[in-house]
């Protein structure tokens, strides 16, 4: 059972008739007093000594301080009801006993019922006064730590109160702006209108009904700043945004406006779309952004016929040889200044992306016809042309560019993206600073490739592929030197097909490492197989071509290896053959298979030399054997000066790197003279022989060794 602890009283009472009396009536009403005091000092020692729920005090009392005098001592330090006892209720010692805020005047003699009513009265008001008083301050701690500004107003949209964030927020102090409209110290304006939102804010108020704040708001502080806000997400009062006030009537007596500074959020939203949406070193937006604003452009062209637009794919030439000639920071800084030269020509509505290494996409909308798209192809390139000056350097740069107009009814954006990179490439293969439009016929080309390369894989499962063989000649003793291997293709409709049709598919997908592989393997086991007949062949080498794709893999030399043991050909007779191109691409990873390989006996020779970038400092970095002189050269010989002067210049440069010349498509005598003279020793073309079968090629080694 709970026993009520009962109310403790003090009296402080001068006539000690009247105390006891007091007491005892008390006591009998059920109320614990445990003593009573007759003077003012007394009072206030015992009220700290046994801190009483109440106090009756008589206003007359003896000492230097009266009742009055007391009571107010004691409510400075304690929160204690008081009710006065007196036996005359003079005008001047009430208003002076008002002062002191006390519960209950009581005028002796009492009446029992009447000091029980009183009694229970201002306990009662006690208790809900603490409780009030408690309310106050918690709110008043919430308001003045949370960091959501909160106004208040009255109904007539005058401001009655402002918490110190709100201060903060607004510029405005809470004595500057009290009674201040709303709208002067709660300006709002739209973000992307700059439309006001004051007659928002004062139909809110009138209307009286609860209301958040509109998205993209902000806020005019007193000095004049943009602060973007929005609805707080406190949840003061249970609630978020513009809430009403009601009074006990259930009347609107004002408005509580709750909200926070979105500023910093704000920021870290943008900061992370910028990380996700722009280019960090040319600060330019990425492929991600390209991607989305090219989906909005082919929305807007479904919606509206009349609006079109156009993609450029931009690639730049020679990006590959400053970079790996002056280092990455050169590299680097060409990207910077043509993000730049790009900015400066398009208009404020295209988009100007970079989607990684050196290539650039431009999105220009609204356009009227293509003409105009390639004017402004034409002005990318005349600006690109001029040279950028990189510390000492001058270098000059210029772009391939690939264009896709939205007129081609295309249904995808991945459409698109592989038109523009085809026109691109096409662009590319005129040579550099061209640009080319997409058109139908390239559309049916590509749909070609594809069928190309299903084929392509079908035929690798159907053993389709074989290898043909091209004997190199020694021109000055006329021996064989050796042979190339070059893959060819039985297909069963077309017939025998070369390299060159097929290849370039190939390479683009893995496919080219399986034929590589199979060439190999079927290359060295075929020479291995004439050692065994033509005592010659031992000198002999088998030139096998090796795509880029194969650098790539970790364990390419490994792979050899294995193939030149299984086939039991010695490793010097077999040549690898690549083009510039792969050096370019790959450079540090072949430098270290290169090595590995040399140190096994392998040698290496440069395909097509003339026809890439025809870079010295290739054949400088990679211990190259033997230099083909491509045969767009060669075969222009003997009708062209300027052709015969290229190839003299380049088998002297041969020669000074102690590399061994092959002359590569070599079709008639005059040419053998012409090259005989330049002391190249090599030859190879069909002159001597076609690539031939594996049978046809026994067929003719036995006539040529026949015949010399
Ligand atoms: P390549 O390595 O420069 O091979 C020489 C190409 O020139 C061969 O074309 C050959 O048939 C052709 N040719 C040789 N002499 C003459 C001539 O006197 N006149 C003319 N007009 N052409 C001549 P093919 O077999 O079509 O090969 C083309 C290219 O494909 C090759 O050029 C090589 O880069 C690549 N290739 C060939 N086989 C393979 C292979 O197994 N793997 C890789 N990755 N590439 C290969
Ligand atoms: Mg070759
Ligand atoms: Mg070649």
């Amino acid at each position: 059972m709970i026993t009520k602890i009962p109310t403790k009283i003090l009296i402080v009472e001068d006539e000690s008739i009247v105390a006891q009396d007091l007491q005892a009536l008390l006591q009998e009403m059920g109320y614990y007093v445990p003593l009573f005091v007759d003077s003012g000092e007394l009072a206030i020692k015992k009220v700290a000594e046994i801190h009483p729920d109440l106090i009756l005090m008589d206003i007359r009392l003896i000492g230097d301080m009266d009742g009055i005098e007391t009571a107010e001592k004691i409510t400075e330090q304690f929160d204690i009801p008081i009710i006065y006892l007196t036996a005359h209720g003079d005008e001047e010692t009430l208003s002076r006993a008002k002062i002191t805020q006390p519960f209950g005047y009581i005028i002796k003699p009492f009446n029992e019922q009447e000091l029980r009513i009183l009694i229970e009265i201002s306990l009662y008001k006690h208790k809900f006064d603490l409780k009030i008083k408690e309310n106050a301050q918690w709110l008043s701690i919430i308001l003045n730590s949370i960091g959501d500004g909160v106004i208040v107003t009255d109904m007539n949209g005058n401001v009655t109160f402002l918490n110190p964030s709100a201060e903060k927020i607004t510029g405005w102090s809470l004595t500057e702006a009290i009674n201040q409209p709303i709208t002067s110290v709660f300006n709002l304006i739209h973000e992307t209108t700059q439309d006001s939102l004051n007659n928002f804010l004062i139909e809110v108020i009138k209307s009286g009904e609860f209301t958040k704040l509109p998205e993209l708001t902000s806020l005019i502080t007193k000095t004049g700043a943009l602060v973007s806000i929005s609805d707080s997400l406190s949840p003061i009062a249970n609630t978020r945004g513009i809430r009403f006030v009601k009074n006990s009537l259930k009347e609107l007596t004002g408005t509580v406006l709750v909200f926070r500074d979105n500023t910093e959020q704000k920021l870290a939203q943008q900061q992370l779309r910028h990380q996700a949406f722009y280019d960090s070193l040319t600060n330019l937006p990425n492929r991600s952004w390209f991607l989305e604003r090219l989906t909005d452009a082919i929305e807007r062209t479904k919606r509206n016929h009349e609006y079109l637009f156009a993609v450029l794919f931009l690639d730049l030439d020679r990006f590959k040889i400053i970079n790996d000639s002056l280092g990455h920071w050169a590299g680097d800084e060409i990207l910077i200044i043509v993000g730049n030269r790009l900015l400066k020509l398009a208009r404020p509505m295209d988009t100007i992306a970079r989607l990684g290494g050196d290539e650039f996409a431009i999105l220009l909308e609204n356009v009227a016809n293509i003409h105009e798209v390639c004017k402004f192809a034409q002005r990318v390139q005349k600006e690109l042309s001029i040279s950028c000056q990189i510390k000492d350097n001058k270098i000059f740069t210029n772009a391939s560019i690939g264009i896709v107009f939205s007129s081609i009814d295309y249904e995808t954006i991945e459409d698109i993206i592989q038109y523009a990179d085809i026109a691109m490439y096409r662009a590319k293969e005129q040579g550099q600073g061209h640009y080319a439009v997409f058109d139908n016929s390239m559309r049916q080309e590509v749909i070609n490739l594809l069928i190309l390369e299903n084929e392509l894989r079908r035929a690798l499962e159907d053993n389709e592929f074989d290898v043909s063989y091209q004997p190199i000649i020694s021109l000055s003793d006329k021996k064989i030197a050796g042979f190339e291997a070059l893959v060819c293709w039985r297909h069963p409709q077309k017939g025998l097909l070369s390299a060159a049709h097929f290849i370039n598919i190939a390479e683009q997908t893995d496919l080219i490492l399986e034929i590589d592989h199979f060439v190999l393997q079927k290359a060295c086991n075929q020479l291995k197989a004439w050692q065994k007949i033509y005592p010659d062949a031992e000198n002999w080498t088998v030139s096998v071509n090796l795509s880029g794709k194969q650098f790539l893999k970790p364990h390419l030399d490994q792979e050899i290896l294995q193939t030149l043991h299984e086939s039991g050909l010695k490793a010097n007779c077999l040549k690898l053959e690549m083009t510039e191109g792969i050096l370019v691409e790959n450079p540090e990873a072949i430098t270290i298979i290169f090595s590995r390989l040399k140190e096994l006996g392998i040698t290496f020779a440069l395909d097509d030399f003339g026809t890439g970038y025809s870079s010295l400092s290739y054949l400088y970095h990679f211990p190259f054997n033997t230099l083909k002189i491509d045969r767009s050269f060669v075969n222009r010989i003997d009708t062209d000066q300027s052709g015969l002067e290229i190839v003299r210049t380049i088998i002297l440069l041969a020669k000074n790197l102690q590399l061994d010349v092959v002359a590569e498509g070599i079709e008639n005598l005059p040419q053998i003279t012409l090259l005989k003279d330049l002391y190249c020793e090599y030859g190879q073309g069909y002159l001597f022989a076609k690539p031939l079968s594996s049978s046809a090629t026994i067929s003719w080694i036995e006539s040529y060794l026949s015949s010399t």
